[in-house]
């Protein structure tokens, strides 16, 4: 380990950043550092949890892109709590357009199981169009500003010609299986639409190597392994940050003062930032004193940071094919392209596009998750959980025509409505571009020649320019300004 130096860093979060960014630090000598964090637990929204005898991810549950590019993937590999097949070159080797595709079963909502090529020629226009949809340098007219505006326009105009000879029927259920496939992109980016999805935003995500991963005991053992490595006291649970004084003033030893919720007032060189967009977008007017500078502020209030909830329901027995991977749900009644239902109340369910099949557990439960974005996500995180198993089931018997299946067992997940981190994730909303993301990561005071730089730095996974909405963006992002610390000091002559 290197020599010690004495700068105090305060980190606020316990999230995936937060812990990237304290490991860096203590690594490179760091000694004066301390996380303080809001709730009563580390990992923010990597949280694993049980439904019954089943272990579920509440939170993040793969590793997008298990190579040898991803941080995240690394550490797996090296605390030794991947399983084998992920492991192997081959799973590694796998780019995202070549991935093998989940076996299926497709349900209509008049209560009919579908031949999974019924609904082919559906799948591959959606995938012909969303898998190229235009970049900055090719789409100079804003003739389309979303990706719902895209897709609605190019599935109309392809339509037309592929589908003529097509009767009504066949028609609209391949329309549905489109207006499917949006709500999975939705939850893909927790966003509301995909009406709300900047176009060109849209390709500034990077795929990695590798067929997605998931953790055979859960994502929490990283955090788990990477807190064993931290001093234990260096967290402070149940101390939410109320506010970050900066620039005390040359006259002050330490340039940043951080007051607690419960009045204690913590003197520090540098604050790193984790909390999510959500909470930025809500608390930073209390947040931060002096208020932010106005570039940042309007990138904050720009992107977009919408809900992805799971639904997780156990059954007695599968009512699904042994074989099955994913279950797919389509309206078979839904004459436009669209995403989004007008009738919250009633039609709540509609969001649900799928469920994923969790491998059966040793004891034999069934455990489905289901996937819901958007308002439709947020009204139901409210709703009691007896009128939630109520819609549910009734959804299931509307899809299967079977009325005797009933679930055992549901935990939803409320993403929303958690105060710390009020929402999922973050996506490109219309009108976003790579700007934002850069002001959103800009450390504080802006001015070069301050004598008190970098007093304030964000991380998180919304500061990550092409990683953003992923665990392996959150942790580059600690890292970074972990770096940033490291050269500063380092270049400053107080570090070796
Ligand atoms: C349902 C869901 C599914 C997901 N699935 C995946 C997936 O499969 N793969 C993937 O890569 N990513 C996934 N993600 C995204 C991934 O979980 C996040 O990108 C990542 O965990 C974010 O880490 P972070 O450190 O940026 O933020 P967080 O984990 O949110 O950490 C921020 C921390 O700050 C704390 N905090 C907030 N306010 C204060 C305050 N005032 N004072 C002190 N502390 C405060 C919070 O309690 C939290 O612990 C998913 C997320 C969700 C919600």
């Amino acid at each position: 380990m290197a020599q010690s130096v004495e700068p105090k860093v305060v980190i606020v979060g316990s999230g995936i950043s937060g812990i990237a960014a304290a490991h860096r630090l203590v690594k490179a000598g760091f000694q004066n550092v301390r996380i303080l964090e809001a709730t009563a637990r580390s990992g923010g929204r990597i949280k694993t949890g049980k439904l019954g005898n089943t272990m579920i991810e509440i939170g993040a549950a793969f590793i997008h892109g298990p190579s040898k590019e991803n941080p995240v993937f690394c550490l797996a590999r090296d605390y030794n709590i991947l399983d084998a097949k992920a492991l192997t070159p081959e799973n590694q080797a796998v780019h995202v357009d070549e991935y093998p595709p989940l076996v299926p079963n497709w349900f209509t909502s008049s209560g009919q199981k579908l031949n999974p090529e019924c609904v082919q020629p559906a799948l591959e226009l959606f995938h012909e169009l969303i898998d190229n949809t235009p970049q900055g340098k090719n789409h100079k007219k804003q003739s389309w500003p979303s990706v719902g505006d895209f897709i609605r326009s190019k599935v109309q105009r392809r339509t037309a010609k592929r589908w003529k000879g097509k009767d009504k029927n066949t028609r609209q259920l391949l329309l549905g299986v489109i207006n499917t496939m949006l709500k999975e992109e939705c939850c893909a980016s927790a966003t509301a639409s995909m009406y709300k999805l900047d176009l060109v935003g849209f390709s500034m995500y990077e795929h990695i190597k590798g067929v997605d991963c998931t953790f055979p005991s859960g994502f929490e053992g990283l955090i788990g392994n990477l807190m064993s490595e931290l001093p234990t006291d260096m967290v402070t649970y149940n101390r939410p940050v109320h506010c970050v004084h900066w620039n005390n003033g040359e006259n002050d030893v330490n340039p940043v003062t951080v007051v607690c919720d419960d009045g204690e007032k913590i003197a520090a060189d540098h604050v790193i930032v984790t909390v999510s967009l959500g909470y930025l977008k809500k608390h930073h007017s209390t947040l931060f004193s002096p208020p932010l500078p106005s570039q940042k502020l309007r990138s904050i209030n720009k992107l977009g940071f919408g809900t992805c909830d799971k639904i997780h329901v156990e059954f007695e027995s599968p009512w699904w094919d042994a074989d099955c991977e994913i279950i797919y749900l389509v309206w078979n009644d839904e004459e436009n392209i669209s995403d989004q239902v007008s009738d919250l109340s009633k039609d709540w369910t509609r969001k649900i596009s799928s469920f994923s099949v969790l491998k059966p557990s040793e004891s034999g439960s069934h455990v489905l998750c289901g996937w819901i974005s958007g308002h439709e996500a947020e009204f139901m995180e409210k709703l009691p959980e007896e009128e939630i198993r109520r819609s549910l089931t009734e959804l299931i018997h509307t899809f299967t025509g079977d009325t005797t299946i009933t679930p055992k067992r549901i935990m939803c997940t409320q993403w929303f409505h958690d105060p710390w981190t009020l929402g999922s994730y973050s996506h490109l909303a219309v009108g976003c571009s790579a700007h934002d993301i850069k002001s959103m990561m800009e450390p504080l005071p802006k001015r070069r020649n301050q004598t008190q730089p970098l007093q304030v730095l964000f991380a998180g996974e919304a500061t990550h320019s092409c990683y953003y909405s992923t665990v392996h963006g959150a942790l580059l992002t600690g890292w970074r300004e972990a770096d940033r610390l490291i050269l500063h000091h380092s270049s400053s002559g107080s570090f070796p």
